[in-house]
């Protein structure tokens, strides 16, 4: 449909920062494309390497190969890289490439690694560790995965919180998923608490940074905003969040696109103004396109609504750091 440009009714599109790409995924990114240019094609990546399908396609057309498990990958690549995703993997992972002598880099998000931390030295001090995450996650996979089979209870909701049976009530520890709703994760750690009350929480928050900037961002400009579009994959657990953090703020129209073909565009019949943003895994030039969709049909202007100054970026792993070029910037 092509609509003049004078018929074309106003829109406000309110842009929320920080949004879009997080430092854990810029680094996980960064390290495929490095692999990439000092080892040569093929490079080898253990899964998406984010939960990005523009990103991983792109990744692609440079040379990367994705696989689900390393035993994918055919016997005379075996020298070849082999990468990590971000989301980070059991510990049998990259002990079964060391078995193979692979040669592994590891894109595992550094704050998801810090989990994967806390979940050992709770085992080391023999407390029971509870994981808030949702089931079949990779990074919970690769959390759970970080002890022994059966030694790291799945809480998805309350009612498992109230459910949940310790072997003893007395040396409890809990961990959570880097990526979940922070007012969801509140509750359960509520009901955790009020029946536990001695369990050891964090000592910094495990939902990271980038998760909790992002739902604030949305929580304050839902409310103002006719409809709300978030930019992210349907498996990505934080974009997916960023939607339910804009329906409950008040949102009528809250969804979620990968681009903007998927627009469905009766949802946003009649609409005076549009929340925007993006999950931690997508590219600011998505965003972009979604602008100019919404641009062909309607008299847009743009606001960024800003909550917060994001400034954190993280080391690249050993082997890739004499490769960098100067570090490029986290979006939001
Ligand atoms: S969303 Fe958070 S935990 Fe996940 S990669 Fe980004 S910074 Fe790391």
């Amino acid at each position: 449909m092509t609509i003049s440009e004078q018929n074309k009714p106003p829109l406000s599109i309110r842009l929320c920062a920080p949004r879009g790409f997080c430092a854990g995924v810029d680094r996980a990114i960064q390290i495929v494309e490095l692999a990439l240019e000092k080892y040569g094609r093929p490079v080898y990546v253990r899964h998406e390497i984010v939960h990005n399908k523009f990103v991983v396609d792109g990744l692609k057309a440079k040379g990367a190969v994705f696989v689900e498990e390393l035993d994918e990958i055919p016997a005379n690549d075996v020298d070849r890289p082999v990468i990590f995703s971000a989301h980070g993997v059991p510990k049998s992972v990259p002990e079964d490439a060391q078995a193979r002598n692979m040669f592994f880099l590891d894109a595992t998000c550094p704050l998801v690694s810090k989990v994967h931390k806390e979940a050992q030295i709770h085992d080391r001090r023999d407390r029971e560790v509870l994981l808030i995450g949702h089931a079949g996650h990779p990074e919970v996979i690769g959390t759970m995965g970080q002890l022994p089979e059966g030694t790291v209870a799945l809480i998805e909701t309350e009612e498992d919180a109230r459910k949940f049976e310790p072997k003893s009530d007395k040396n409890l520890a809990y961990i959570t998923q880097t990526t979940l709703s922070v007012d969801d994760t509140a509750g359960i750690v509520a009901v955790l608490k009020e029946r536990f009350p001695e369990i050891v929480a964090p000592h910094k928050e495990d939902i990271c940074y980038a998760t909790t900037n992002r739902q604030e961002a949305v929580k304050h400009v839902a409310p103002s905003v006719d409809a709300m579009v978030v930019v992210g994959a349907p498996n990505s657990s934080n974009s997916q969040r960023l939607r339910e953090v804009a329906e409950r703020a008040g949102c009528r129209v809250a969804v979620l696109i990968q681009r903007a073909s998927d627009i469905n565009w009766p949802d946003f019949d009649n609409i005076e103004s549009l929340g925007l943003t993006a999950g931690a895994s997508a590219p600011e030039t998505l965003v972009e396109e979604i602008i100019a969709a919404f641009a062909q049909r309607f008299d847009v202007t743009v606001e960024t609504v800003r909550t917060a100054e994001e400034t954190i970026s993280f080391n690249l792993p050993r082997e890739l750091r004499d490769s960098v070029s100067p570090p490029r910037a986290a979006t939001g």
